[in-house]
């Protein structure tokens, strides 16, 4: 809604136009698992438009969005929602950035309403604000650790290095939100603000024919809880020597422990694992309840990536390893003894 202003006589026979008053007003981008369910790292982005304050309207798309809207309305939490907008669009479902982006600016360009866009810091994040930014013409602020107000963003530079803090004079500010800086603690009681949100349909706009999906494949590591988003994360470095100790290492330990597995850069580059895995500056981010580093010597941009952990424990068999400094537990040792050791006594420990 906007309100506009009288435009008054000014000093020396110029106009001086007071100016339009816009109330403040959220548009939150809620991504879908495969299984049809809200991720992890859309609640984030959710508790992170709670924190502007606005009233908020989220955004599904793609053949999941009429249930998940569904799973919305029914929280048994207030998410504070006022309204949902939904895409009905199997050609959404690949959240394509070229498919999606025209489809968002529709949204966000033609109705003048939203003052901020938020979404989560996750690879489809990352993959659609760029592309989103630069057509609305707006500079995207990313990976955002702490909201100050709603228009003062924290955010780290220098690969985690130093924070950095953003003033925003723009009229929409488009933001991504790192997930584990807002995951959600407090359960509010619902019913508190909006017990019936209502459900509006987008008009989805016409594909892009020059970009095409041509096929997906599930790894072995998708069956496993969310890396970003995991309790808990076995990380192995290029010591593991190659992929087949890599997997034989770290598997059974992540499955007796339904942990995610990570990867330091040195171990995706060696071909161990996907790139998908990979943790720090140039890989995801994660901050689990626990993270065991595995033969990870602890460089400056690994450490970016796996910082906010809450208890880290590191396995390695030079004392002065820098992954040291960070643990909270250490072992020096051989990991082709220690790890093997470590994942039979824990399989013990649960049958
Ligand atoms: C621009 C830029 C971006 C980067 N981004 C990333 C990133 O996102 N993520 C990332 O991880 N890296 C990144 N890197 C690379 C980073 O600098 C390191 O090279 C990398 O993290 C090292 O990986 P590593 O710990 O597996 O290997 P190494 O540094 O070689 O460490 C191996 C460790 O294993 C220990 N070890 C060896 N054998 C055993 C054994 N048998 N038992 C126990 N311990 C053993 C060693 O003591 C050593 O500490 C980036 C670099 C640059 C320049």
């Amino acid at each position: 809604m906007m309100l506009f202003l009288r435009t008054l006589p000014g000093i020396r026979g110029h106009t001086i136009t007071l100016g339009k008053i816009r109330f403040s007003s959220t548009l939150a981008f809620i991504e879908a698992t495969r299984d049809g369910k809200v991720s992890i790292p859309s609640m984030s982005a959710i508790h992170a438009a709670q924190k502007l304050k606005n009233p908020i309207t989220a955004i599904i798309i793609g053949s999941h969005a009429p249930g998940i809207a569904k799973q919305l309305q029914s929280s048994s939490t207030d998410l504070g929602l006022q309204e949902i907008l939904v895409a009905e669009d199997a050609t959404l479902n690949t959240y394509l950035p070229e498919v999606v982006t025209p489809l968002l600016q529709n949204v966000l360009g033609t109705v003048d309403k939203y003052t901020h866009f938020v979404m989560a810091n996750s690879s489809i994040g990352k993959n659609i604000i760029p592309r989103l930014a630069a057509v609305l013409n707006y500079q995207a602020i990313c990976d955002v650790t702490e909201i100050l107000d709603a228009t003062t963003f924290k955010r780290p530079i220098y690969a985690g290095n130093a924070i950095a803090t953003i003033g925003s004079q723009q009229k929409l500010n488009m933001i991504t939100v790192r997930p584990s800086s807002f995951s959600i603690t407090k359960q509010v009681q619902k019913n508190m603000i909006s017990p019936n949100i209502p459900i509006k349909q987008v008009q989805t706009s016409e594909v892009n024919d020059d970009i095409k999906w041509e096929s997906d494949a599930l790894l072995d590591n998708d069956k496993r809880p969310d890396l970003t988003s995991a309790k808990t994360v076995i990380t192995g470095g290029v010591s593991l020597k190659d992929k087949e100790h890599f997997e034989s290492l770290l598997d059974p330990l992540a499955n007796t422990l339904n942990a995610a597995v990570g990867a330091t850069r040195a171990a995706v580059d060696g071909g161990f694992c996907d790139n998908s895995l990979q943790i720090g500056q140039t890989g995801k981010i994660v901050a689990p309840d626990l993270y065991v580093a595995i033969g990870v010597s602890g460089a400056i941009q690994h450490l970016a990536g796996m910082k906010g952990s809450k208890v880290v424990v590191a396995i390695n068999k030079d004392a002065d390893a820098p992954i040291f400094k960070v643990a909270d537990y250490g072992l020096q040792g051989d990991l082709f003894d220690i790890v093997p050791e470590l994942t039979e006594k824990l399989q013990e420990m649960q049958s």
